[in-house]
């Protein structure tokens, strides 16, 4: 039997979500017929709520629902801890002893993918620079992470910042967002100058 246009239309949309293959999709579409009416109706309200509640805070670059998130109003910001990702400051939030702020890159250097330094939001970083003593570059340890670290300790330096890179005690290659609270507390803790 030919499948149904619109659990086609559903799928094809579940299928564009990261990480979800095809046959997935699929799943997902037939269990939303399944659902009772109010849940469905929930969920299509969660996503609105989402999209139009969400943006970026306009200092940091994390998700907020406010002009500047919870954290850069209330938080030192003589400490900046860079990261790639939104989902890394929730990584590192679980680090209790942090009281600095976050500056998300939103992505990595990679030559390989074209992704410059004009990609990432390295300008809005050194425009937060004045009055920051130390700044932690987080980036994953994986070649990619490496890579954007370097480039920014070498722009930072110069203009008189410290800068330290978290210490390596997460193996090379793994990613902050698993790392479990003990590990990402000693990569912070045992930072190294560079
Ligand atoms: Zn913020």
């Amino acid at each position: 039997m030919k499948q149904l246009d619109c659990i086609m239309r559903l799928s094809n949309k579940f299928a564009r979500l990261p990480g979800v293959g095809a046959k997935t999709a699929q799943r997902y579409a037939y269990s939303i017929i399944d659902m009772p009416c109010a849940d469905v109706e929930d969920f299509c309200a969660a996503l609105k709520d989402v999209k139009n509640s969400v943006r970026y805070c306009a200092e940091c670059g994390n998700f907020t629902d406010k002009e500047v998130c919870e954290i850069c109003a209330r938080r030192d910001k003589s400490i900046i801890c860079v990261v790639a990702y939104p989902k890394d400051v929730l990584a590192l939030e679980r680090v209790s002893g942090y009281r600095g702020v976050y500056h998300v890159l939103h992505g990595t250097l990679s030559p390989l993918e074209g992704r410059g330094p004009d990609s990432l939001k390295i300008k809005e970083l050194l425009a937060r620079l004045e009055g920051a003593e130390e700044v932690i570059l987080a980036t994953n340890t994986d070649v990619e992470g490496e890579a954007t670290a370097m480039y920014l300790a070498r722009l930072i330096k110069p203009m008189g910042v410290k800068v330290s890179r978290i210490a390596q005690g997460i193996s090379i290659g793994s990613e902050l967002e698993y790392a479990d609270e003990v590990t990402l507390t000693r990569a912070l803790e045992k930072r190294t100058p560079l």
